[in-house]
């Protein structure tokens, strides 16, 4: 096997240009399994021979613990994708989810990487019995149980919970998962044994957070079955009222998908109602944050004043100023601290006004 071949060797623009002239229709869906996987790198060379054939392009994490995949392909090929599903014991009838607001662009390529885990998730997993896992509820019965009391938790991060979450689910403030359920045992400690609803994207993290939760002594757990992406399909398919509100965030080029009508979040500008998600343009901060149409325009698509003044440089100038500096951010994130943002806005504006410039350093690249 040329394993050289088995991996993506187009760049960016190619690929965009590929997808674009592309004349079928594409369906995106996702799928995960805690299965046991032996021999995973082998495995991961031929799906990736047989997968690429069928026009497969996304994102797969193979591991010895399982499955976790995000993927697009040719609707014409659906079936035969599930056929080659269905071949290997360890996918058989894996329940897949397809995305509801869907333009089929998700994914540029195909990506299978071989993981530790399936979902990263900080849990010493040996330290308690991950398969114990809480009650699997569907759409209609999620409802029910809300509305008879039970207790909701989001358990997924404080930036996807932002646009959209279940009317007056629990949200927790950490941005990673680990955070997130310690937070969640801690804030509940008092009452393990209320009837508690979980929910996530897709279901897997309630997998582990359940049998966590279950671990940690709560008694009464129960967790939506295929996440907010099968409850919205549910939603569809049987008529049902959504007590879901807003967006479901999505970790795909989209970065939402609207649920309901409702906006339960504001511009982290300005404070007007939005639920408009984006990432700051300018290259080397990409922050997440949501930020209204009219912010968008005044700030030109970036977070600040000081990204604005650089992404509306020359595209060579931009590159220049780019030259050597990370592109990782190192400002606090907005969705920690959106008052701090605000802040530091102000005090940029003020800065600007005073000075003509937030970058100084710019008078030696542009001559
Ligand atoms: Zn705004
Ligand atoms: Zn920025």
């Amino acid at each position: 096997m040329d394993l050289h071949r088995l991996r993506n060797l187009r760049s960016p623009e190619e690929l965009r240009a590929r997808l674009d002239g592309e004349r079928q229709r594409r369906t995106t869906l996702s799928f995960y399994r805690y299965v046991r996987l032996k021999d995973v790198e082998t495995l991961r060379h031929t799906l990736y021979q047989e997968w690429e054939a069928l026009g497969v392009l996304g994102r797969i994490y193979l591991s010895q613990e399982g499955i976790n995949a995000q993927v697009s392909l040719p609707t014409a090929n659906l079936k035969a994708f599930r056929a080659n599903l269905n071949s290997r014991e360890a996918f058989k009838e894996v329940p897949w989810k397809i995305a509801v607001e869907d333009d089929g662009k998700s994914f540029l390529k195909l990506i299978i990487k071989v993981k530790k885990k399936i979902v990263a998730d900080g849990l010493a997993d040996d330290a308690f019995d991950v398969t114990n896992v809480g009650e699997h509820l569907d759409a209609k019965t999620f409802n029910r149980k809300m509305e008879e009391g039970a207790v909701v938790i989001d358990m997924r991060n404080n930036y996807e919970c932002l646009i959209g979450h279940f009317e007056g689910a629990y949200l927790p403030k950490a941005d990673n998962f680990r955070g997130a359920i310690e937070e969640v045992v801690e804030a509940f400690k008092e009452n393990k044994g209320a009837e508690v609803l979980m929910y996530c994207t897709g279901g897997i993290r309630c997998e582990k957070a359940s049998a966590f939760l279950k671990h940690q002594g709560f008694t009464n757990v129960s967790q939506l079955h295929g996440g907010i992406i099968d409850y919205a399909r549910q939603l569809k398919a049987e008529g049902l009222k959504s007590k879901y509100l807003g967006q479901n965030f999505v970790f795909d080029e989209r970065l939402a998908e609207r649920i309901t009508d409702d906006v339960v979040s504001t511009c982290m500008q300005c404070g007007t109602k939005s639920d408009r998600i984006t990432n700051c343009h300018e290259a080397t901060c990409n922050m997440l944050l949501v930020q209204c149409e009219a912010c968008a325009t005044k700030y030109a698509d970036c977070c600040s004043p000081s990204c604005s003044e650089i992404h509306q440089l020359p595209i060579e100038a931009q590159r220049a100023w780019r030259k050597g500096r990370s592109t990782r951010s190192t400002k606090t994130k907005a969705v920690n601290d959106p008052a701090g943002l605000r802040q530091r806005i102000r005090e940029e504006e003020e800065l600007l006004a005073l000075n003509g410039t937030l970058h100084p350093e710019l008078t030696t690249l542009i001559p």
